[in-house]
């Protein structure tokens, strides 16, 4: 069976100022320095990202975007664009982030095309995946999510899987403090494996990381990552303390 590399992401929402943010980074250098059989990478807000460059650069710490658009310049009031984020030392990106699916309504299409786009630029993509609450109740948390996943990665061949990293983030379990039980995380992450398996084969199915997402912390990250097809953790809240997300890192590594 293929050893897959755990990585732990913090994303920081619309979270932190430049001061705040930089002391965070800090103690994330500290925490990717000591755990260094981890990946770990940190998407901080837009306008802190060249000066959280300067803090983590020295560090095994890499540095995430939460967004950018798919095109590569022009008339896109507001936009960023991969090789902007190029520039500032980026070298992961979010992409269809619950948040941006349903507070943003990004559509299935768009997703499949900043999977796409980002690729081509040389990002490594988390693709974001998950169910709602009523979708959950429904029944449909395996085609929701296997759906997601077929579309976004529409467009991505075998040899690219090698930049794309999974995280299944249930989308009631996100800001909320309601984990997944560790049972019900693993049931729909090797069932996102196996349909790694027949989109592609056994090789990108046991080489694809892919990360749980919604309300990780410290007290249940263990539990997780014990999980034979968990292979680290998305975070948002918990990622804001540099202590929790130092706790998380350390249970993965
Ligand atoms: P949370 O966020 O850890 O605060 O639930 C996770 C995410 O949105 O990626």
């Amino acid at each position: 069976m293929t050893q897959r590399r755990s990585i732990i992401g913090g994303n920081w929402k619309m979270n932190t100022d430049l001061e705040t943010g930089m002391a965070l980074a800090s103690q994330v250098a500290d925490a990717a320095s000591i755990n260094m059989a981890c990946d770990v990478v940190i998407y901080p807000p837009f306008p802190s990202l060249q000066a959280i460059d300067s803090v983590i650069s020295n560090s095994p710490a890499t540095l995430g975007a939460q967004n950018f658009w798919p095109e590569a310049k022009g008339a896109f009031t507001g936009e960023v664009s991969c090789e902007m984020l190029k520039d500032l030392c980026v070298t992961s990106v979010l992409v269809g982030h619950s948040e941006r699916r349903h507070v943003l309504h990004e559509s299935d299409a768009l997703i499949a095309k900043k999977v796409e786009f980002a690729l081509n630029c040389g990002f490594q993509v988390v693709l974001c995946l998950g169910e709602t609450l009523d979708q959950r109740e429904a029944g449909k948390t395996h085609s929701i999510v296997l759906g997601q996943l077929n579309s976004g990665l529409e467009s991505v061949n075998h040899d690219s899987m090698q930049n794309v990293v999974i995280a299944y983030e249930p989308v009631w379990a996100i800001g909320t403090g309601k984990t997944a039980s560790a049972e019900d995380a693993q049931t729909v992450h090797r069932a996102i494996r196996e349909a790694l398996a027949s989109r592609y084969d056994d090789s990108v199915a046991s080489s694809t990381r892919i990360q749980y997402g919604g309300s990780v912390k410290p007290e249940n990250a263990k539990e997780l990552f014990a999980c034979s097809d968990i292979d680290g953790a998305l975070v948002g809240g918990a990622a804001l303390s540099g202590e929790s997300f130092a706790a998380i890192i350390e249970a993965a590594c």
